[in-house]
């Protein structure tokens, strides 16, 4: 979890003086053996630091303007031990930026039935504070996450660690720049929007440079490094024969690897999270660089192919979401599919681009030709992937604003595709192909998609409260009916939304 590393939570309780400064000692005890109990308890990724009680509005807003201001510091956690009045609350709610988790729990789990004297009541009435200060949270319409939950319990605790990834790849997203190397593909609609607002709501800065520009730095790039980057190729993967050191094709293993070395550089000087590639823009480049865009989502660069820059960034937030959890990630498009009843899937591919962190075994070289493009025939890596559940999001702009998409899917073995040399995976689309496939169609989905194994709804919908972008869950409880519905009611909602606050 070293991805996590550098970030920290902060944690404020919320109490007052009325009760006493004895009482409010005891309330910093008790916060104090909380954090203490999140931090040892394995289930976390990401450090909480107890930053006090807060008993005044002056307190509060002091607290979270310093939340803004450190860099490390990627959300907030609140808890009311005692009552406090939420006035209190209302300056410091207002300016605070980072994302909010208000935890509702209390610090004893049990009831001291024969003991309990009204002191006790008094000092462990989270039931009646964290009421106080919910209401303030839904009158100002603060986006924050509810957790509810005895505090040691893993199930209390698992809520709190996807919260901190989802924080992690959203402090992430507002310092991630994505590189275009062309524009969209011509024509395209879904997979454009407005970078404009991209950057007002999600971060996302995205810049076009001209092919030309990473030609200059690929013309650079020696026969040594070269040599090296594909000794590494045949430490991690197995090779097709004419891809081999002396086999016919032999030549495109290499051009894949200069293309490898020149964007990963570009990437590098450039600060860029994220990239974009155009099949139609590949003046002075020898193939399609597939095999680079493989390799560089595994080490966790957004990628979108077809300058699709949305993608490209949901594919590294993702990325980020998932460091440390087995399964992985990948961009990866719907194809072709299969009608089999309820068994019916989808069949997801690129033309070369998905990444090897979700194959099933070693991934193979090859090189074949490519049908699209006009290029040398590109090397790339074959894989199916591993089978399970995952998700499959993405983001579209709706012109007033951005609606994220998830739909959660089944990954299942694939029969062989002796002719389909590239990677793919075989879906089914939850609660089945008629409405998954039908849902993600009626949200105006894109036919490009984020994928990661091991996620669950709850990170997207993590995700959409911090953002404050739209929402659509397609998953194992949704109907045709309520879709339909829910998008009709959201079209009012985003309208009115910015009059509600
Ligand atoms: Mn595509």
């Amino acid at each position: 979890m070293n991805a996590f590393n550098n970030y920290e939570v902060w944690f404020v309780t919320g109490a007052q003086l009325l009760y006493g400064g004895d009482a409010v000692k005891q309330v910093d005890s008790h916060s104090n053996d909380i954090v203490a109990g999140l931090n040892q308890s394995g289930n976390l990724p990401v450090k909480v630091i107890y930053k006090g009680t807060a008993n005044s509005s002056k307190e509060v807003e002091s607290i979270f303007k310093a939340a803004n201001s450190e860099d490390k510091c990627i959300g907030v956690i609140t808890w009311m031990h005692t009552f406090s009045p939420a006035k209190m609350w209302i300056h410091g709610l207002t300016l605070l930026r980072k994302p909010l988790l208000h935890l509702h729990t209390q610090f004893n789990k049990e009831i001291p039935w024969n003991t309990m004297d009204m002191d006790f009541m008094n000092l462990n009435q989270s039931a009646h504070g964290d009421r106080e200060y919910g209401f303030i949270n839904a009158r100002m319409r603060r986006p924050r996450k509810l957790v509810v939950g005895y505090w040691k319990e893993e199930k209390t605790q698992g809520h709190i660690a996807v919260w901190m990834r989802v924080a992690a790849a959203w402090a992430d997203s507002q310092e991630m720049l994505i590189v275009r190397f062309g524009d969209q593909m011509n024509n395209v609609a879904v997979t454009d929007g407005d970078k404009v607002e991209a950057e007002m709501r999600l971060g996302y800065h995205v810049d076009e440079y001209p092919i030309a520009d990473l030609c200059a730095v690929m013309a650079k790039v020696t026969d040594d490094e070269i040599n090296t980057l594909v000794k590494e190729y045949e430490k991690e993967y197995d090779f097709a024969d004419n891809a081999k050191n002396g086999g016919k094709d032999r030549k495109a293993v290499i051009e894949a690897a200069r293309e490898e070395i020149a964007i990963r550089r570009f990437l590098e000087a450039k600060g860029a999270k994220a990239f974009t590639t155009n099949f139609d823009e590949l003046s002075g480049f020898d193939q399609l660089p597939g095999l680079a865009s493989q390799r560089l989502m595994a080490e966790g660069y957004g990628f979108g192919a077809e300058g699709d820059w949305k993608t490209a960034a949901l594919v590294r937030t993702t990325w980020v979401m998932c460091q440390g959890l087995p399964g992985g990630s990948s961009f990866l498009e719907d194809y072709t599919l299969n009608f089999d009843g309820e068994s019916t899937a989808i069949l997801e591919s690129h033309m070369l681009e998905v990444c090897p962190l979700i194959a099933a075994g070693k991934p193979r070289m090859e090189v074949h030709p490519l049908g699209i493009g006009g290029k040398n025939d590109p090397a790339r890596l074959v894989f199916t992937t591993k089978t399970g559940a995952g998700i499959a999001a993405t983001i579209v702009d709706m012109g007033n604003r951005f609606r994220m998409i998830a739909n959660a899917v089944d990954c299942i073995k694939p029969k062989p595709l002796p002719k389909l040399p590239v990677a793919s995976a075989l879906w089914i689309p939850r609660p089945n192909f008629e409405i998954g496939a039908g849902g993600w169609i009626l949200s105006g989905g894109t036919h490009h998609s984020s994928f990661a194994f091991n996620l669950t709804m709850e990170y997207y919908e993590d995700f959409a409260e911090i953002a404050g972008i739209e929402l659509i869950e397609i998953d194992e409880n949704s109907t045709t009916n309520d879709i339909k519905k829910e998008l009709r009611f959201n079209d009012v909602y985003y309208l009115l939304n910015k009059a509600l606050k």
